[in-house]
């Protein structure tokens, strides 16, 4: 199974994803965490990386695409994988939709984390006292919040005119939003993904590319 995750920052993708990965036994594939150990290990990467995350804006396309690359390559030889933070703008999809059109393995589903702004800011600013994340200070969560809006909720629309968007409702405890995940995922793996063994891979692909 391939799942993509599309939400703003503070919906519980990192948690819910980490659950998941656990369940199905697929490589989790998370960019934030990534980017942040290139810049804790002081590459070349990470350190054009950090001025960006600091900010609240996102990482160049190039470093990101790059980086993700290399981990997809090797989770999806292991059977699947779920990404969380990938892809975040429209030329990241495009990025992935070539490498995976290139080897036949397209994404099987995009989970839309389903979440108002208000819940999002209350949340956020508790993660900022509890975690002291550089990009969790309040301007810098209200810029990401606007970053995700302009940049990675178009996401959604390409999704769906795909077929593989899965919404989720990511309000409540954090027990039931994973189980409303798993269900949604166990019913699309009995049916559609089974059902999609035999579908004409790339027909339904043709709006952007
Ligand atoms: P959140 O989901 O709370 O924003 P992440 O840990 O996923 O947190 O990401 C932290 C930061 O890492 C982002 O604000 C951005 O600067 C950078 N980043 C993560 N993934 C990407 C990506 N796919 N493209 C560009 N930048 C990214």
């Amino acid at each position: 199974m391939r799942v993509l995750l599309i939400g703003p920052p503070g919906a519980g993708k990192g948690t819910q994803s980490t659950r998941i990965a656990a369940h199905f036994d697929l490589t989790r594939i998370a960019t934030g965490d990534l980017l942040r150990e290139e810049v804790a290990g002081g590459s070349a990467r990470g350190h054009t990386a950090q001025a960006y995350m600091d900010r609240g804006d996102l990482v160049p396309d190039d470093v990101v695409i790059a980086m993700t690359r290399e981990r997809v390559v090797k989770a999806n030889s292991k059977g699947g994988y779920i990404l969380d933070g990938y892809p975040r703008t429209l030329a990241q999809a495009e990025a992935a939709y070539r490498w995976a059109k290139a080897r036949g393995v397209p994404f099987d589903l995009a989970l839309y984390f389903d979440i108002g702004t208000d819940e999002l800011l209350a949340r956020l600013a508790g993660r900022a006292r509890e975690e002291s994340r550089s990009d969790d200070a309040e301007e810098t969560i209200r810029h990401r919040l606007e970053v995700f809006r302009a940049q990675t909720y178009p996401l959604l629309a390409h999704y769906e005119r795909r077929g593989i968007v899965v919404r989720v409702d990511a309000v409540g405890p954090v027990d039931a939003i994973t189980e409303r995940i798993l269900a949604a995922l166990h019913w699309h793996k009995a049916n559609a993904l089974a059902s999609g063994a035999d579908r004409p891979e790339w027909a339904f692909g043709a709006a952007e590319e």
